[in-house]
């Protein structure tokens, strides 16, 4: 499909999508990748040097990465459902297909025969390590019977960990309430049963106007308990099998848990090293979280009288939602301010002039006529093309219902040539109406927006010579991305600039008088930037060292002095850090994801992300009056964006900062310190 306005050409090196394709096509498409690639492989199995190993297998990763997205894309966006199932089929298949690489002994030993040391720059030698350790974490470097048994092991896991999951996303799970008990909910989002009954699922957008609203703490305690026992009874059984034989792998491998196997290659490096960041904020959030209990406690004190009892977890949303109303924070009224069409503009506006870039509007075949692809170049300086980006920000039946950034190419550069990277950011904002009103956006999907083209801009500026150190995410099949626990480093750091008064003045203009937003709702949205945070930090915390502590090797676990199993040290942690009590005998974590998505011994990450982007983040502040420096940004472009994976996270933090990275700043919003 052709946007018909006068756009400037595609330069030559533009990808082309098109929606225009069958399963059929997807189907061969895949079979001619995984060909491809199979034949690279077995060529480098009989290479002697580094060019005909590893370089023959890092040239075969980064043609068949570019080559996938045509495979894998429309099943996110395609609007014909036996597409995108034969999509998805084909982003397993070459799922498996890049994993099985690092089972192959013979690669690894043609390599190993070869040496990393042979490589002929600094970053084709780390290319090359990364290459040698992904092959010996699959046991490529073991005997070949336990490579076996370790394989077995890794099968069983990864079904293990699919049953778990699917389990969540077919529970059927309804809480039945009539219309009574959800007093100052809209009961007319649910459906009604025969008798008349609201039913009420386990999903956030289904459970959280309870929580938040309900004003029976009956009510709310029936969907606090549902929730927390969700798929208890068939995945608790499965989570235990799935921590064990993790920490049996890992072992096998010569690791001491699962939690040092996961963490040597991030930036954290050990287990003990996240931990202790862990308990160092706990310490700091100690002070805030009392302050919060005591706030929260008081509205329950006020709403149910002196004899409501302590704040219970069904407690929580209801009178945050509460508290966060006494702030002054007019979410209607801001949202005013926010018409789709100005804050893209501004958001690309603020980007380019911040990062010394240009985009520019191009005329390439996309697969939806609502896409728009842009080119990147450096606004001064050299112009060639950096990258490309695609925003498809708006809902259509079938397409993936989040907001995400999707790779469509890494950067990589193969037989001498460079392929500039491109990515899309996938929305679902609400598409200006036909009268005329435009579309509003409310102040929380305005930063998200902000988050996301950040990852936009970490992809497209990769300047990485090879595919495995281009930005990735577990979402695209391909191997490689920097360290798990620094991917949202950056977008977290360039998401700061949405709640700095003169960024939001540049995104605002009232969609009627044309106004910025005034300085009373910007000083409450800043008010309620930390609000709560002690609470929510702790709780995570606490999430977080069970994570590590459950995957730092097989039970008992030792917490406050007391010996307990895995069941019960969850609730003994989560209610003790945060000071609210678990409810009796579930256990929660039989429906939390992320410890079965790739982000076990990895859930500390997201806190870890956001206390080092903090720490980026001060050195614009220190830029004030206005901490949208241009020389800064140039430098962040080129310090923290462009190297992408070709650089350790720790290196360029300090790389940037020019000194060791510091929790400081991060303590200091949080008012801590
Ligand atoms: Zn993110």
């Amino acid at each position: 499909m052709r946007v018909a306005d006068a756009l400037a050409p595609a330069p030559s090196s533009t990808p082309t999508f098109t929606d225009r394709v069958t399963p059929s096509e997807i189907s061969s498409m895949t079979q001619r990748i995984a060909r491809a690639y199979e034949n690279a492989l077995s060529e480098a199995s009989t290479g002697t040097t580094w060019a005909t190993t590893f370089g023959k297998t890092l040239d075969a990763l980064g043609r068949a990465s570019e080559a996938s997205a045509s495979v894998t894309l429309p099943s996110m966006t395609h609007g014909d459902k036996a597409t995108r199932e034969a999509s998805t089929r084909g982003k397993d298949a070459l799922k498996a297909m890049f994993d099985g690489t690092f089972a192959r002994r013979e690669v690894y030993q043609a390599m190993a025969r070869v040496g990393a040391d042979s490589a002929p720059n600094a970053e084709a030698r780390r290319a090359s390590e990364y290459l040698m350790r992904e092959f010996e974490r699959n046991g490529a470097a073991l005997d070949e019977a336990s490579q076996k048994v370790l394989m077995q092991k890794l099968g069983e896991l990864e079904e293990l960990c699919s049953s778990f999951c699917a389990a969540i996303n077919e529970d059927t799970t309804k809480v039945a309430y009539t219309e009574e008990e959800l007093e100052g909910v809209d009961v007319t989002a649910y459906d009604e049963d025969e008798q008349g009954a609201r039913l009420v699922g386990l999903i956030a957008p289904d459970m959280m106007p309870v929580m938040q609203f309900a004003k029976r703490s009956e009510s709310r305690k029936r969907m606090a308990e549902a929730k927390a026992r969700q798929c208890q009874d068939v995945n608790t059984d499965r989570f235990l099998r799935v921590v064990e034989l993790r920490n049996e792998c890992a072992r096998m491998l010569g690791y001491k848990s699962h939690a040092e196997y996961m963490l040597k290659p991030k930036m954290a490096r050990t287990p003990e090293r996240a931990e202790q960041f862990l308990r160092d904020l706990l310490v700091k959030a100690r002070g805030k979280l009392d302050g919060d209990l005591k706030d929260l406690q008081q509205l329950k004190d006020e709403e149910e009288g002196p004899d409501a009892g302590p704040i219970q977890s069904w407690d929580v949303a209801y009178y945050s939602t509460k508290f966060k109303a006494t702030l002054g924070v007019d979410e209607a009224k801001i949202r005013e301010y926010f018409p789709l069409e100005h804050v893209k503009q501004e958001i690309l506006s603020t980007y380019q002039s911040l990062l010394g870039l240009t985009f520019t509007r191009v005329d390439a075949e996309v697969w939806h006529e609502d896409v728009e692809c842009y080119s990147v170049r450096e606004a001064d300086g050299e112009q060639n093309v950096l990258g490309f980006f695609y925003l498809d920000l708006f809902p259509r039946p079938g397409k993936y219902t989040h907001q995400c950034v999707y790779p469509l190419r890494p950067a990589f550069a193969a037989d001498g040539e460079f392929t500039p990277a491109a990515c899309v950011n996938i929305g679902n904002l609400s598409k200006p109406s036909a009268d005329g009103k435009p579309a509003l956006l409310r102040f929380r999907e305005v930063e998200t927006f902000f988050h996301e083209f950040g990852h936009v801009m970490h992809c497209v500026l990769s300047k990485s010579q090879h595919s495995v150190h281009a930005w990735a995410w577990s979402a695209v099949p391909w191997p490689g991305g920097v360290e798990q626990d620094f991917l949202e480093v950056p977008s977290m750091m360039l998401e700061n600039f949405v709640w700095q008064p003169e960024v939001l003045v540049r995104l605002s203009k009232h969609y009627s008088t044309g106004e910025s937003l005034p300085k009373e709702d910007i000083d409450a949205l800043s008010a309620s930037r930390g609000a709560l945070e002690g609470y929510a930090r702790s709780r995570f915390i606490s999430m977080a060292l069970f994570d590590l502590a459950v995957h730092g090797g097989p039970g008992p676990y030792e917490f406050e002095g007391q010996k307990y199993d895995s069941i019960d040290v969850y609730n003994r942690i989560t209610a003790s850090l945060s000071k609210i009590p678990s409810i009796d005998g579930a256990f929660p974590v039989a429906s939390w994801f992320h410890l079965m998505m790739g982000y076990s011994a990895g859930y500390y990450g997201y806190l870890w992300s956001e206390a080092f982007a903090a720490d980026l983040f001060s050195e614009f502040e220190a830029k004030r009056p206005s901490v949208c420096d241009p020389a800064l940004g140039r430098k962040y472009k080129d310090m923290i964006l462009a190297p992408c994976a070709t650089v350790a996270g720790d290196d360029m933090l300090s790389n940037f900062l020019g000194r060791e990275a510091s929790l400081n700043p991060f303590l200091k919003r949080m008012g801590v310190l």
